[in-house]
């Protein structure tokens, strides 16, 4: 999550002084019960980084058109459905036929996605997946709506890339829409508050090792209400610098049904079938093949353009009463209401080209301690 979006979409800086603390009051926000104890789960997922941006393009190989499309870093359930209408406009282009059935390779946000849109265009569609959700790493995701998060590199973000990136996120916001005020809640709109211990102008320590990332905040502030200022009488938290703003949610594991009910109901496949090899894409029925594998193609492919950023997260019992989200700027945790429980995500130091998907308890049980030093 980059906190500088956040802030830029939030607006200016503001420095007030710190407070008692006060949830009782009726404007206030219910508060978080965040204590190590009620950690029920923890979870470690992949994002699929490419320095160049999410591979979307076509080849053709032992006699098939593979579309590739994948790497999509810190932003691929937030650009799923955009990027996904480029993969299916590259399968038109090449030619596919109506009512051909179309491979799909992997069952993440991006292969679900691109199932799903590729059968509302009147496909048939097979999906092959070595682990689909809840083990796929896209079930380790937040949830924020974060199309601008670790997805390309400031030496690889042109003008060009970034009306394309721009593209891909309007018309990914504009589907997600489709999915508010369902009874199973896929995608819901939560108030947050970005608090800060320090003025929000102070810079902030990167990420070790990480390259520099453009800002994209502003070329889609229009799809982020603007935030506000809270003075000190205005909000509960034992901190002086806060604002508030609105932000779209996924919740994950709804999200994930919902979408694998929807390609069942229209006919879909899943296999479940590891590749190990791209020698056996020649193996497949289908001629056209979509390769939504994720951070599975630096394996498969040999793909050496991609990096594994590692990222962990903390799943406390849930609390319904809660309906807002927390970003403690400077402290690098994010705390989201889910239906599925309060997740409190942190990155460590090391994340950037770690794979290691062993959760570390302490690590998580830190986060926790200083988020409830808020309240
Ligand atoms: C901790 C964390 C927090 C995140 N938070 C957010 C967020 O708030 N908002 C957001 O937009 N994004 C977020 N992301 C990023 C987002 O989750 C990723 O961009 C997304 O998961 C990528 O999806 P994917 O489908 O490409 O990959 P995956 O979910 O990894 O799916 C890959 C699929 O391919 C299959 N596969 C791989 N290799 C093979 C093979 N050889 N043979 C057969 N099948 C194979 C896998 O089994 C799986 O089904 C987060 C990611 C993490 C890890």
């Amino acid at each position: 999550m980059k906190r500088r979006h956040l802030l830029a979409a939030c607006g200016g800086a503001v420095a007030l002084p710190a407070r008692a603390l006060d949830f009782a009051s009726p404007p206030f926000p219910t508060a978080m019960r965040v204590s190590t104890d009620r950690i029920v789960d923890i979870t470690v997922g992949i994002r699929p980084f490419r320095a160049q941006g999410p591979r979307i393009e076509a080849e053709k190989r032992f006699g098939k058109t593979l579309i590739h499309h994948y790497g999509h870093g810190g932003s691929g359930w937030s650009l799923s459905w955009g990027s996904a209408q480029r993969a299916l406009a590259l399968l038109q282009a090449g030619g596919a036929n109506a009512g051909e059935r179309i491979a799909v390779i992997g069952c993440g946000a991006i292969g679900l996605t691109t199932a799903r849109t590729l059968q509302q265009a009147g496909y048939k569609v097979r999906l092959y997946a070595k682990d689909r959700p809840p083990l796929v790493h896209s079930s380790a995701a937040t949830g924020l709506w974060t199309p601008d998060s670790r997805v390309v590199t400031n030496e690889h973000a042109s003008e060009a890339w970034i009306a394309g990136w721009e593209a891909m996120a309007r018309a990914s916001f504009k589907v997600h829409q489709g999915y508010l005020g369902l009874p199973s809640g896929p995608v819901e709109w939560h108030d947050g508050y970005l608090v800060a211990d320090e003025d929000f102008n102070a810079p902030l320590a990167g990420h070790v090792g990480e390259p520099d990332y453009p800002d994209l905040a502003d070329r889609i502030a229009d799809l982020r209400p603007q935030g506000k200022a809270l003075a000190s009488g205005e909000h509960p938290f034992r901190t002086s610098h806060v604002r508030r703003f609105t932000q779209l949610v996924f919740n994950i594991p709804a999200y994930q049904r919902l979408l694998l009910e929807d390609f069942a109901r229209d006919r879909g496949e899943l296999v479940q079938h590891e590749f190990r090899s791209p020698r056996e894409f020649a193996q497949l029925r289908e001629k056209r093949i979509v390769n939504c594998t994720g951070d599975g193609a630096r394996a498969l492919l040999g793909e050496t353009s991609m990096t594994p950023v590692r990222g962990q997260t903390a799943h406390l019992v849930p609390q319904t009463e809660v309906n807002y989200a927390l970003i403690y700027r400077g402290q690098n945790v994010v705390a989201l209401p889910r239906r599925d429980g309060l997740l409190i995500a942190a990155m460590g130091e090391h994340d950037f080209g770690n794979d290691d998907l062993r959760p570390d308890r302490g690590h998580s049980e830190d986060a926790v301690r200083r988020l409830a030093r808020l309240f």
